[in-house]
Formats: C-alpha cells, structure tokens, sequence
C-alpha cells in the first residue's frame, strides 16, 4: 500500500511571520491525520522557525533544496547536515524553477540526491516535460532522460527515501493542469522506468505525486487515478482552506 503524500511548495512566498502563523493555523487544521503524509516546504529562512511551530504535529517540514556537500565554500548554498539537524524530512530537488532559473542540471540533482539520502534525509525528485516537448511528442523520452540521470548509481535500497513528482513544465503556476488520464499515462511511464531500472516490487512500492495547478476543484480526480500517489502544489497550498482541503481530497 502506498501511503498518500500531500505536499506544499512555498516557493518564495510568505514572511518569516506569516510562515509561522499560517503553520500553526494548519496544523490546528489538519491534527490526527495520520493515513496520509502532510509536508510543507517553506522558504529557508523560514525553516526553523516552522519547525518549531509545529513539535509534535504530523506535518513534516521540507526545504526547496540542498547542497551535495556537508560544507564547504559555497557561498549562499545549504547543507543537509544542518538540514538534518533541524528536523527537516524532506528536501525537493530538480524542482523545474530552479531547473529554468538556476541552471539545475540532472546531474546536480543526482550529487544532490546523494547526500541527501547520505544524510539520512528523504527526497522529492521532479521531473516534466516542457509543453514545446509535450507537442513535439518527446515527453517519455525527456522523462527517462531526467530520471536515468537523477536516480544515477541510487540503490534499490534507497528508493524507500524517495518520492518522484511528475511535473510537466506547462501547467506549473499556469491554471493550466493535466488531466487525470494524461498524468496517469506518464506516472505509469515512470512507474514501468523503475521497474526496469530495480525491480516490480520497487516500481509498486515507489510514490508518484502530480504536480501542476493542483487544486482543491481538481485534486479528487487525481488522486483517484491508480498510479497518482499524492500531489506536489505550489498556488493552492498558500491558503489554509485550500490546503486542507487538498490533505482531505
Ligand atoms: C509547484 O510549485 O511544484 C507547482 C506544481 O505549482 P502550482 O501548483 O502553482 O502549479
């Protein structure tokens, strides 16, 4: 059984203040949910002190990256060691922003990866097509692509640690979304790569959430697909209301 996983990315949204107030106003919100994964990532600067709004709360906190070394000078970079050290859970990494703004590279994802996993910190793991490559016919292709290089020298025993979110480039922040059918097609896909690349059970075992235009209108329907596990939201999990009510789907 693959345990649901629900997931907020703030982007650069939301002040330290605000973070904080609107963590505690969810985890009032969402408390004894426990037949699902509720995550939150705030911005870095927020990190900490979500964290410590939310002791004890079934929501887990994630960041929106981390660096592949522990240390080092690499200015402005964050270290999953001190990431580990907060409390974090997960880290989202290859998210298509920092693809298209900071050069992120399959590459630095898989190093990325590494030390995340090293650090005993679990991953989410983007992939999507842009919509030039959907029309193109090229999305399974730019797909396998992101993952051979992403999931690089990564164990079968590591797969455990890892979510993959299938976000295709063109209905990110959009309105635009794919439909449950289209998505489903290429988390299929992906869950077919996995199966190749470890084994059947991993590829069973493995979770694939939908990320694009996520919202509380379209999240059932998603989610009732048999191989979307869970939803990677950016708008709709900036209001309370509207984060409830994509962990209640
Ligand atoms: C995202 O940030 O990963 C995302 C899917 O954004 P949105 O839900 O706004 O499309």
């Amino acid at each position: 059984m693959r345990k649901p996983i629900i997931a907020g990315n703030w982007k650069m949204y939301k002040t330290v203040a605000e973070s904080v107030a609107f963590a505690k106003q969810l985890n009032e919100k969402l408390k004894g949910i426990q037949d699902r994964e509720i995550v939150i990532a705030p911005t870095f600067i927020a990190t900490a002190s979500v964290i410590d709004a939310l002791r004890f709360s079934n929501i887990q906190v994630a960041t929106q990256d981390a660096h592949w070394e522990n240390e080092g000078a690499y200015t402005s970079s964050i270290s999953p060691a001190s990431l580990k050290g907060l409390g974090i859970k997960y880290v989202i990494l290859g998210h298509s922003e920092k693809r298209q703004f900071d050069n992120e590279t399959d590459e630095r994802v898989n190093r990325k990866l590494k030390n995340v996993l090293k650090n005993g910190l679990k991953a989410i793991v983007c992939v999507g097509e842009t919509l030039q490559e959907r029309e193109s016919g090229k999305t399974e292709k730019v797909i396998e692509n992101q993952l051979k290089g992403c999931l690089e020298g990564i164990g079968l025993g590591d797969l455990a640690s890892i979510v993959i979110a299938y976000e295709p480039v063109w209905a990110i922040g959009t309105g635009k979304n794919a439909t449950p059918e289209q998505a489903n097609e290429v988390h299929a896909f992906i869950r077919g790569l996995v199966a190749k690349k470890y084994n059947s059970e991993a590829a069973g075992n493995i979770r694939i959430q939908y990320g694009g235009s996520v919202k509380p209108e379209n999240v059932k329907q998603l989610m009732a697909q048999p191989d979307i596990d869970g939803a990677l939201v950016g708008g709709a999990s900036l209001k309370v209301d509207s984060f409830e009510a994509l962990v209640r789907f």
